[in-house]
């Protein structure tokens, strides 16, 4: 087999090779059926045994509580920018919502389809380079829910800390979920979309209070209610067989590494890798403000466009791939999700030297 590249993509993303080889056997013929799990039926005894083995790793390494749901969906994170909305909002009631990026952009868009919306804070201003303390906002009484996006995958910053709890948190953690370990309770709705941290695309998990399913207003479509999911154990129609598979087999990966508490302290020694090289450098430019910057996406640009493009060719050459930014931000953008090896790090930082010192 060819040397594997490093691959920084934003999502999807690096996954465990030990996974991605397993997941090829079990494509030709799982368990030595003689039959390929995407051949088989989502109705089969061997298929739910892997559906279930799935839901209770998640349920046992994030500690998700019994009253809430573990839903296996289609549609991508972004369909829940709709869904939740449309299942928890309504003529008269109120979403607040934190604007730190372009996911969370594109949730309000949808919220104010379905429901009055706060914008409690935006950071659009400074270009999403930060995400809020909580000092700095007010979430309206009467609102529903506080709607945020943990991670913004393209600006590259994080919340470090839950935000102001009132009356109860909706999260999009599809760039963080499974990356460090947090409480449950304030929290009403969790979605994530596997393909950067869990999995392959095509699967979003949804963490659902039991008691939120009945929230639901008239009129919404049979697919689009979460209690149709929750009642059929995501089976009302056929799952993402495939997605949910290769999900579990991440999650015994993470298991056999130590869990979340060994993830996050792996994540956070990467990340300071890559902002130590930037802080110690005058040509790289990091992107997010310091107290807000993700372990998961390092944004950084260089003092012109063109040492850009040229850095990240360069780059490519070398085997570090994906390492372009988002358009909305320009420059670059290093994605070190769970499965990202230090080694591509220390990589990246030997290239960023050599580059520096031939550019600068
Ligand atoms: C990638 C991403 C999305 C969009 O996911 P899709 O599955 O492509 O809809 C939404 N939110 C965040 C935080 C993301 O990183």
């Amino acid at each position: 087999m060819p040397a594997r590249i490093h691959n920084f993509s934003a999502g999807p993303a690096t996954l465990p090779m030990e996974v991605l080889e397993q997941a090829a056997r079990d494509i030709v013929n799982f368990n030595d059926k003689g039959i390929g799990l995407i051949e088989m039926s989502h109705r089969s005894k061997d298929f739910i045994a892997v559906a279930d083995e799935t839901e209770s790793l998640l349920r046992e390494i994030l500690g998700v509580p019994a009253h809430f749901k573990v839903l296996f969906l289609q549609g991508g994170a972004s369909l829940q920018f709709a869904m939740v909305p449309m299942n928890l909002l309504g003529p008269g009631k109120k979403g607040a919502y934190l604007n730190t990026g372009t996911w969370s952009k594109k949730a309000i868009k949808e919220a104010r389809l379905f429901g009055d919306v706060q914008v409690a804070y935006s950071s659009e201003e400074s270009n999403f380079n930060h995400v809020p303390s909580p000092n700095e906002y007010q979430v309206d009484e009467d609102a529903e829910y506080l709607y945020y996006v943990s991670n913004n995958t393209i600006f590259g910053t994080q919340f470090h800390a839950i935000p102001q709890v009132a009356p109860m948190l909706i999260c999009d953690m599809s760039s963080d979920i499974l990356s460090r370990s947090f409480d449950f309770s304030p929290f009403g709705l969790i979605f994530a979309g596997a393909q950067k941290n869990m999995g392959p695309a095509g699967c979003t998990v949804v963490f659902i209070r039991e008691d939120l399913l009945d929230h639901t207003p008239a009129g919404v479509a049979t697919m689009l209610k979460y209690k149709t999911h929750a009642d059929a154990d995501s089976m009302f129609n056929t799952p993402p067989c495939f997605a949910i598979h290769v999900i579990g087999l991440v999650l015994k990966w993470i298991k056999k590494n130590g869990g979340l508490a060994a993830l996050e302290q792996k994540n956070r020694e990467k990340a300071a890798l890559l902002y130590q090289t930037i802080d110690n450098s005058s040509f790289y430019r990091g992107h997010a403000r310091s107290d807000s910057r993700s372990n998961m996406n390092i944004t950084f640009n260089l003092p012109t466009p063109e040492l850009e493009a040229q850095f990240i060719k360069e780059a490519t050459a070398l085997g570090l791939d994906g390492l372009k930014g988002h358009r909305s931000v320009g420059g670059c953008r290093a994605s070190i999700y769970n499965a990202f090896p230090k080694e591509g790090i220390v990589k990246l930082i030997d290239f960023m030297g050599d580059f520096e010192k031939k550019n600068r």
